[in-house]
């Protein structure tokens, strides 16, 4: 699905002679990388604060740690998406409100957000799936009206423009209370192991979201807030610093990829391409596919037996799975999801993909349903 290899070769150089630096100076926890790499996300962002963090679920549960909730308080989240934002909300013993999605750009439907609020709901966190971001300026004017927080997870999406009605444009992330964001090797701007990051505008909430990524003290051993150990460390600051210099050449390459596979796709009976937003630029972290009539598992099989890679993301909705199933919301309760998770198939897609490899991936797809 990536080739990590062959797009650390093309920057060994560079990449080499900052892990170089590290190594020397040996300051391998909060060693200056940190803050520089943070700087630099957060111009490319066009953003006040940048936080690094250990993970971008570590990046979601600070974030909920600094708003304060409570016990009991409701979190509204897409129910088509990676279980960490699901996880973080339990584990601080609140209570995810799962939400319909679009069922063509795969986001959070905000259409369906009102009715899941109540008096105890707190904030929004729209999940940017795939790579484009949720319809942000119908969730904002929402969260307003409600008085709620936006948390807008990020992992899939840095990088993504967001332009509003009035023109005005913004970077994934950026738009909410709190952006979070990860680093896993995978994802567009990945390290070489595991990284986060938080992204806000607010003075106060950036300050204490360092506290709390940092066991919630601002000088060494003075603990004022209760925190956890959540760190970049420098190494994969250090790997991230040249690494961001190329997020827009990766993105593009991405997009590349993306509209190789529209145009050898187009009119395939029983398929459906990925539906651009209007709203949102696509950073394409995925790829992937509607395949209706039931043939999605066939086809994974016959992509398998030429060795072409594929993934479900995500084969089981979050209401279904065992650990956050809840009395009254049975299978039947959120359609369009369950309807997605059994055809969705995300294809091999990345910054090091020739143009044979797309080639065949498309001609075996297009033979597949000849
Ligand atoms: C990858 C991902 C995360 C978690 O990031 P980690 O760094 O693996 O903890 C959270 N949310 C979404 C949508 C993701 O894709």
């Amino acid at each position: 699905m990536v080739d990590l290899h062959t797009q650390y070769q093309r920057i060994k150089g560079e990449i080499d002679e900052a892990i170089q630096q590290v190594l020397n100076t040996s300051a391998f926890i909060q060693g200056p990388q940190v803050q520089q790499f943070a700087e630099a996300l957060a111009t490319y962002n066009d953003v006040d604060f940048v936080i690094p963090c250990a993970n971008g679920t570590d990046a979601l549960q600070i974030a909920m740690m600094a708003l304060e909730y409570k016990p009991g308080d409701e979190i509204v989240l897409p129910v088509h998406t990676y279980v960490a934002t699901a996880e973080v909300i339990a584990l601080l013993g609140l209570t995810p409100v799962f939400t319909e999605v679009d069922p063509d750009t795969f986001n959070i439907d905000p259409n369906q957000i009102q009715e899941k609020i109540t008096p105890c709901t707190r904030a929004i966190v729209p999940v940017h799936l795939y790579g484009q971001c949720a319809d942000m300026e119908a969730i904002l004017a929402i969260a307003k009206r409600n008085n709620l927080d936006v948390i807008e997870d990020t992992a899939q999406a840095l990088g993504a423009i967001y332009t509003f009605s009035d023109g005005r444009k913004m970077r994934a992330g950026t738009m909410g209370t709190i952006g979070t964001t990860s680093f896993f090797p995978s994802k567009n701007l990945g390290c070489y192991g595991d990284g986060g990051a938080l992204l806000t505008r607010d003075s106060k909430l950036a300050e204490k979201l360092k506290m709390i990524a940092n066991h919630g003290q601002r000088i060494k051993y003075h603990h004022d807030i209760i925190g956890i150990n959540s760190r970049l460390d420098t190494l994969q600051a250090a790997i991230l610093r040249v690494k961001l210099n190329y997020l827009d050449e990766y993105i593009s390459a991405r997009n590349a990829v993306a509209n190789f596979y529209d145009q050898k796709l187009s009119s395939i009976e029983g398929l459906q391409r990925p539906q651009r937003s209007r709203q949102s630029t696509h950073v394409f972290h995925q790829y992937t596919l509607r395949i209706s009539n039931n043939r999605r598992d066939e086809l994974k099989t016959f992509l398998e037996k030429r060795e072409i890679p594929s993934m479900i993301y995500y084969p089981v909705p979050l209401h279904l799975q065992k650990a956050y199933r809840r009395k009254g919301v049975e299978e039947g309760a959120f359609p369009i999801t369950e309807t997605l998770s059994a055809e969705v198939i995300s294809l091999p897609i990345h910054t090091e993909m020739s143009e044979d490899q797309l080639l065949f991936i498309a001609n075996s797809i297009k033979e597949f349903f000849n």
